[in-house]
């Protein structure tokens, strides 16, 4: 189904993108938990991160690994925190916090 997700990559509605490959999207989360918090998302419609397919999950986990290597040149920080969630919008994706002290993360 499609989601505001789906909307993003199709430009119909703004976003700060960090990366983008023909099949992988990242960009930045309206409502981040620390500076610096990304989204990696499939462009495919799945609707949670575990029904991807292989070699398509495997494909988003390497982009994700890429797209935290370029948050920490960015947002100095100890270590990328990731998260799969999912509580809010049904499109898979993958949360990348950039933390340095636990106080960092607004929960
Ligand atoms: P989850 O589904 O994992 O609970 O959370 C979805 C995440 O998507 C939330 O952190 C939320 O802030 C983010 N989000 C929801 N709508 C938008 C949007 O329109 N643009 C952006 N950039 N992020 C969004």
């Amino acid at each position: 189904m499609p989601t505001i997700f789906s909307k993003i990559i199709s430009g119909e509605i703004p976003a700060f993108k960090v990366a983008e490959s023909n099949d992988y999207l990242a960009f930045l989360d309206i409502n981040p938990l620390a500076k610096g918090h990304v989204l990696v998302i499939p462009k495919q419609e799945t609707d949670y991160l575990f029904d991807i397919g292989d070699e398509e999950y495997m494909g988003l986990w390497i982009f994700a690994k890429i797209v935290a290597q370029g948050i920490k040149r960015v947002y100095p920080c100890e270590r990328i925190g990731v998260a799969v969630v999912g509580l809010e919008v049904a499109h898979a994706h993958i949360h990348l916090v950039p933390i340095n002290e636990v106080g960092d993360i607004n929960f």
